[in-house]
């Protein structure tokens, strides 16, 4: 675990980062909690720069030694609202009041900043001895159903499985839904889950009904896996390859990108895909994602597309036309269309050669 420079009595590690330690993984977030007010002790460490201040969470952001620290203040929750953000309650509470509020109990661990020491209230080391995730209390997935996503990103990330209790308080969720939830913060843990591109987890998110978390609607799993597909071609965004084979996925809110990628996806399927000319044509210009997503509709003219269509590109140019007398006209594309049908059976023709084949069309 990175260090931070700052040690005290009432000072923890908290939540993902004890929890990486004890995995021996790499934390990316430190996250550190202040039995109290953490505001008011910030404002005590001496040669520390106060640089940013959230009242209402009680969170603070300080520079010391060069080293920027966020702490958190212990805090209750409620979700007066079920499924949305939950609302801050008691700011300065127990540390146990504070981890109790927690997702799962691998989730749930403290570490002193002062002695190493930790805090163990519900069974997170020997949780993660048996990769077991498994949640605080019987009302945790209907407090915040994106609960059941984070626990589909550790047991992807980390090959840990629920037990069988969460496993049934999952299933009793997802046969009751309350689709009134915030999904904006569910996009986040799909994002998250299907980033680190896992068939495995795509699997369990169709089969188990994950996936009705987003819409009512009914999907079974595509026969082709396209984890391979994503590993081999690097497309940029890979959650959205996943997610978007679904039906109906109209609650989460989509950048323009990420909707142009399903809608592509959408309107590849039914097209004609009788020669090379018409597979080209129908993917020229299309996102990879969309691409691949093709691939659980038709593997084999995606991987043809992919492998050998892709980079064949004329040379010829509407200058080049021009030059040998064709003036600009509608003409163009059907002479470029002629020439391409040509360069697709012989991808080495030359520009030379694909002035001929221009010539030869008029
Ligand atoms: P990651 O490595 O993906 O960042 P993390 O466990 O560190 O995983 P964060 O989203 O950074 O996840 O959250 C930090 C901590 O906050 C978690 O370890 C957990 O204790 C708590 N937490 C996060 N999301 C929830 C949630 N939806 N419900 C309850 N506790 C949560």
């Amino acid at each position: 675990m990175s260090i931070i420079n700052l040690k005290d009595k009432n000072l923890y590690y908290i939540g993902g980062v004890v929890r990486d330690e004890l995995l021996d993984r790499k934390s990316f977030d430190i996250d550190i909690t202040y039995v109290g007010n953490a505001i008011e002790f910030a404002k005590t460490i001496p040669d520390a720069e106060i640089i940013q201040i959230n009242e209402p969470f009680g969170t603070v952001r300080i520079k010391l030694a060069g080293q920027e620290i966020d702490i958190a203040s212990t805090r209750c929750e409620t979700y007066p609202q079920k499924g949305h953000l939950p609302v801050v309650g008691d700011i300065g509470c127990s540390l146990k009041e504070d981890i109790l509020r927690r997702d799962f109990t691998i989730n749930a661990l403290a570490k002193s900043t002062l002695t190493g020491e930790i805090i163990d209230y519900t069974g997170g080391i020997d949780d993660i001895k048996t990769k077991t995730l498994k949640v605080l209390h019987d009302n945790s997935f209907i407090d915040d159903p994106t609960r059941i996503v984070r626990g589909l990103k550790f047991s992807v990330r980390f090959g840990f499985e629920f037990d069988e209790h969460t496993k049934k308080l999952q299933d009793n969720y997802l046969s009751n839904i309350n689709y009134d939830m915030s999904y904006k913060r569910l996009k986040k843990e799909l994002v998250e889950t299907f980033n680190l591109n896992s068939w495995t987890a795509f699997e369990k998110f169709v089969n188990e009904g994950i996936y009705k978390l987003i819409a009512p609607c009914n999907f079974t799993l595509p026969e082709v896996n396209i984890e391979n597909l994503i590993t081999k071609y690097k497309p940029e965004i890979l959650w959205i390859i996943y997610v978007g084979l679904l039906p109906d996925i109209s609650n989460l809110p989509l950048t323009k990108q990420e909707k142009k990628i399903v809608d592509d996806f959408h309107s590849l399927i039914g097209k004609s895909t009788n020669s090379d000319f018409e597979i080209y044509k129908n993917f020229e210009g299309v996102n990879l994602e969309s691409i691949i997503m093709f691939a659980t509709v038709n593997p084999e003219i995606v991987k043809h597309y992919l492998d050998n269509l892709r980079n064949i590109k004329i040379e010829i140019t509407g200058k080049d036309l021009q030059e040998i007398g064709i003036p600009p006209s509608s003409k163009y594309s059907e002479i470029f269309d002629y020439v391409l049908k040509e360069k697709l059976k012989n991808p080495a023709l030359t520009k030379a050669q694909e002035i001929e084949i221009a010539k030869k069309y008029l």
